[in-house]
């Protein structure tokens, strides 16, 4: 997006492909996940953002390799030729070779995961308050999120505060206050970019939202009936997962050198070496910054990757040479539920409401589309007064006969008679 906006108005014919017909705010999907927002308002149609940009021509389709030898991206509804090829195809979740996991404990990217894991969630509480047996009923009150980087302790913060707050009214068998929410981070401490005083303060606010954080432990099994942590088994029919990335296959496309996280390596002006005209840029590059450490994956350092490679690439259609990308980082943020957050910018740290009205200003400014920016202040507001979570809907539960695949021709047929 950043590179297609950079290019506006320039000589250069613009392919954007994607495989969803939206652009999503990332950031803001654990609220979408803890129904504390929908998902229109996180995110909007890649088309209706760019319908103004003459030259950019968005394509709805996947994209399943590189053939480098022709210049070439093959996609499941064909070929598309370039001369230039920009790859920003960002980074999926990793369990560490126990892919088997994923099954049990879903993590959370895309819009399709938020959902999901919002019926998880809300379905729990419906399911305690059918449920006669205690054990089960404990089972069913308790989720683990497993990671304490800012996902997971966004997510923990959260699930928790729609346990004690919003849904405390709603039941009248179980008490969901009374449901239990562990966050296991193997490091010693949780959102280990930040400071230790900060991290500490961050651990505080999520006991004081009655999260149980357990630090230095690595989860060993996961399982429909709980997480096991060495010889101590915790009991719970949710885990989510926000305990590691893998970037997407563009390594493999392109036959490059990646990292052990599968993010290829690429030279100081984004270039993949070997490649004068292919650029990898966002999550699924590995790019340095001046202290000759790893760039994190986080959407500055994408999004200014991105602008980047639009000036360098105008300036190499007027025949000069861009200078190498540097990043500036303008510090982090990292919220801990309502009223709760960390920043770290340079020198400044900024603990609780301070730092949680920065959060909450710099997400809504940072979202696309004066509508969404709307809604989400709105709904934030409102929630901020009432401790509501408006968005506690669960979809999705039962599949529609066209869903099935046997009925699939059919339709096409009926589309294709008009
Ligand atoms: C839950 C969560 C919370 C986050 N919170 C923060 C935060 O608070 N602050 C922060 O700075 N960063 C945060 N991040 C990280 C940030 O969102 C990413 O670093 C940033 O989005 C990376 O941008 P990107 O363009 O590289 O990838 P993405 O934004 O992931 O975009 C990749 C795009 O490529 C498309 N795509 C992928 N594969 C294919 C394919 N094969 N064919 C076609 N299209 C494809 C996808 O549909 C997507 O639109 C968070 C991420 C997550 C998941």
């Amino acid at each position: 997006m950043s590179v297609a906006k950079g290019l506006s108005g320039q000589p250069f014919d613009v392919t954007l492909i994607d495989r969803n017909n939206h652009h999503l705010f990332q950031p803001l999907l654990y609220q979408v996940a803890t129904a504390g927002l929908s998902p229109a308002d996180i995110a909007s149609p890649i088309r209706h953002i760019l319908s103004g940009q003459r030259n950019v021509k968005v394509m709805l389709a996947e994209v399943d390799g590189v053939d480098t030898n022709v210049g070439e991206v093959i996609t499941d509804v064909g070929r598309v030729a370039y001369d230039k090829l920009v790859i920003a195809t960002g980074a999926r979740h990793a369990y560490f070779g126990r892919e088997e996991w994923a099954f049990y404990a879903p993590g959370l990217k895309s819009l399709d995961d938020a959902t999901y894991l919002r019926r998880r969630i809300l379905m729990a509480f419906e399911r305690a308050e059918n449920e006669s047996d205690p054990d089960e009923r404990r089972r069913l009150m308790t989720f683990a999120v497993i990671g304490g980087g800012p996902t997971g302790v966004e997510m923990a913060g959260a699930i928790a505060e729609l346990a004690r707050r919003a849904l405390a009214a709603d039941f009248h068998s179980i008490d969901s206050r009374c449901a239990r929410v562990v966050l296991v981070e193997a490091a010693p401490r949780v959102l280990t970019p930040f400071t230790e005083a900060l991290s500490e303060k961050a651990r505080h606010s999520l006991e004081q939202l009655g999260v149980e954080v357990r630090l230095g432990q690595a989860v060993t099994d996961c399982s429909c009936s709980g997480i096991r942590l060495g010889n101590d088994d915790i009991p719970t029919r949710t885990i989510i997962w926000a305990a590691g990335v893998m970037a997407s296959p563009a390594g493999r496309w392109l036959r490059a050198e990646t990292d052990r996280a599968g993010r290829v390596k690429v030279s100081a002006d984004l270039s993949v070496p070997g490649h004068t005209d292919i650029f990898v840029i966002g999550d699924t590059a590995a790019t340095t910054g001046s202290d000759g450490k790893l760039l994190p994956g986080v959407a500055p350092v994408a999004k200014q990757q991105g602008e980047y490679l639009a000036r360098a690439l105008i300036a190499r259609q007027h025949g000069r040479r861009a200078p190498d990308f540097r990043y500036r980082d303008f510090g982090s943020l990292a919220t801990i539920g309502r009223k709760r957050a960390i920043a770290q910018i340079g020198r400044l740290h900024l603990s609780g409401l301070p730092a949680w009205l920065l959060w909450s200003l710099a997400h809504i400014y940072f979202l696309i589309g004066f509508r969404n920016r709307f809604t989400v202040a709105l709904n934030w507001g409102w929630s901020y007064i009432t401790f509501e979570r408006g968005s506690r809907l669960i979809t999705g539960l039962y599949a529609r006969p066209y869903e099935h695949a046997a009925s699939a021709p059919q339709l096409e047929l009926h589309s294709k008679a008009g």
